[in-house]
């Protein structure tokens, strides 16, 4: 099928946090946990543009610190546990808030990159040749 058949998404969010290809919403965006897939299934889109690096991981940390601290606090300060206790509670929690929120958020990220064309800078000498030859015909 050929790929101006489909409708690319309009909610990234939404697409990328149901883990699904931002070209045709069908296929797969994860081979794994957190692995991308090279490719959809569906539509063939190469997944190789998708590089969100770090952000999920800082994402996930900055939303769930809040409320982990918070908790900390509260179970501390209402119940006065002992150091294990913690290790046993709000360390899991945590944890698992943010594992839970990695793969929702990795997708949102790649789904984003692809809906705004996001790419690596480069430098565009086609536009600095026209824009030079603009100016030398500009001179004479
Ligand atoms: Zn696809």
């Amino acid at each position: 099928m050929q790929a101006s058949t489909y409708k690319p998404t309009e909610n990234p969010m939404l697409t990328g946090s149901l883990g699904r290809c931002p070209r045709c919403q069908k296929g797969h965006l994860f081979r794994g946990f957190l692995t991308l897939a090279p490719r959809c299934e569906v539509c063939g889109l190469d997944y190789s543009f998708a590089d969100p690096a770090d952000g999920p991981a800082f994402f996930a940390m900055t939303i769930v610190a809040v409320p982990a601290l918070g908790f900390a606090l509260w179970l501390q300060l209402t119940y006065e546990p002992p150091i294990w206790v913690h290790l046993l509670t709000t360390l899991p929690l945590t944890l698992a808030a943010c594992l839970l929120l990695l793969r929702p958020l990795k997708g949102w990220l790649v789904c984003s990159q692809y809906f705004h064309k996001a790419a690596e800078g480069s430098i565009d000498y086609e536009w600095h040749a026209r824009a030079k030859r603009d100016r030398d015909v500009g001179k004479s």
